[in-house]
């Protein structure tokens, strides 16, 4: 049952007055894209701010997210875990229970809308993992829209399941041979298609990254989270929690739970990336943490923290979770990391799936494996805390997708 006494709100985009007119955050952010995709974004952001602006399709959202996604999802309080920790009082913003199993929907959702109020009729996307595309796939045919989604053709074989779901949904999914065939090859041939086909075409971008206005849209659409998660946790524990914690990919979950809590100033903010095998190895996908390869450029239209060699080549990432395994991070996760709103650390591999298998077996949730970097976090810290403060923890997404890997990593027999 829906909880009624969690008030659902039209969502205000640029409250905190980032990015700017040109779409920066600081230093960060901006349109780093060829000429002929500027009056595309032009079009884009002027149809946004005058769809935010509009009660009617505010209303829309609002009334699928409830009916449809799930909304509000619930905030659990993790009384065992929280027990066996011995310190702060851990919750658990429950983004699993969405449908399609992650936050990704809710972002998802809003674009498509957005596309349809444009008259666009056509959706494309690009997809690593495929859960981006799985959402995309999900909303158009909730909306009725044609969907073609550009995967490589490595990461099609990697994530056989979710080729099928987009297919079952009625979405075109469509095999990228080019260059290493897997996600970045996948952005540029799906940019190519939008160059081509901008007037009938809507890109429906995945995550807090892209050029301007794609990472304020895609933290706007996410701020869902946070807004209810406030909420939440002023009714059940009667006041806001003293950490917020998320991990942290191109970083849109981090971005949506952080937007609810921005100017609460004594709510710690704390973003985990993906620390695979450890800062050392090399093998990680932690842009903030590694001061070797992690520093400011520009990948894929927008200005942030990247990983690259002393050349500016893009480095290959690791991580046990393909959600977080991505070189470059949202341009507005580099600007409160810099203006120190948010502090960023990892969680290896071997943390993240040590933190759930241990929530599987005290709470009976079996998470995300990115949303496991968040819990290990969480299970670092608690010890260390009083035992009348509170950990707020964005589980992004459920681990039914993961049971492969889970079971391979931690050795379960099947
Ligand atoms: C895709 C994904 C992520 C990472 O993406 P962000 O944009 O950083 O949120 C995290 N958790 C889950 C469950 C995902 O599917």
């Amino acid at each position: 049952m829906a909880d009624t006494s969690i008030k659902s709100e039209f969502i205000k985009t640029n409250v905190t007055n980032v990015p700017d007119e040109r779409g920066y955050y600081g230093e960060f952010g901006g349109r780093f894209v060829p000429e002929t995709i500027i009056p595309a974004l032009d079009e884009l952001t002027v149809a946004y701010q005058e769809a935010m602006a509009d009660p009617e399709f505010q209303q829309r959202l609002m009334n699928l997210h409830q009916t449809y996604t799930g909304r509000p999802t619930p905030v659990s309080y993790a009384k065992r875990l929280s027990e066996e920790l011995g310190g702060a009082q851990i919750y658990l913003k429950r983004e699993d229970l969405a449908h399609t199993g992650a936050h990704k929907i809710n972002n998802a959702l809003g674009q498509a809308l957005l596309a349809q109020r444009m008259g666009k009729k056509r959706i494309i996307a690009e997809t690593g993992a495929g859960q981006h595309g799985v959402a995309s796939a999900t909303a158009s045919a909730l909306l009725g829209l044609e969907c073609h989604v550009y995967m490589g053709t490595v990461d099609m074989a990697r994530q056989q399941p979710n080729v099928f779901r987009m297919k079952l949904l009625g979405t075109e999914v469509i095999p990228v041979e080019s260059g290493t065939k897997t996600l970045k090859d996948a952005i540029n041939e799906a940019m190519r298609d939008w160059v081509t086909n901008v007037r009938s075409s809507f890109y429906l971008l995945g995550s807090a990254l892209g050029p301007h206005p794609y990472p304020m849209i895609v933290r706007d659409f996410q701020s869902v989270i946070g807004i209810e998660a406030r909420q939440q946790i002023l009714a059940q524990a009667g006041r806001l929690p003293d950490l917020a914690i998320a991990c942290v990919g191109g970083g849109s979950n981090a971005m949506g739970l952080f937007h609810g809590f921005r100017d609460d100033n004594d709510v710690d903010l704390i973003g985990v990336e993906a620390g695979g095998h450890g800062i050392e190895s090399g093998e990680h996908a932690a842009r903030f943490a590694d001061p070797r390869f992690g520093r400011p450029g520009v990948l894929q239209g927008t200005r942030s923290y990247v990983l690259q060699n002393a050349d500016g080549q893009i480095m290959n990432t690791h991580s046990v979770s393909a959600g977080l395994d991505y070189a470059s991070v949202g341009p507005e996760h580099a600007y409160l990391r810099e203006t120190e709103r948010a502090f960023y650390t990892l969680a290896t591999d071997d943390e993240a799936l040590a933190a759930l298998h241990r929530l599987a077996q005290t709470e009976g949730i079996i998470a995300a494996l990115e949303s496991s970097h968040a819990v290990a976090e969480a299970i670092k810290r608690a010890p260390t805390m009083p035992k009348d403060s509170i950990i707020l923890i964005n589980l992004s997404g459920r681990g039914d997708k993961d049971l492969g890997t889970i079971m391979k990593e931690l050795k379960i027999d099947g």
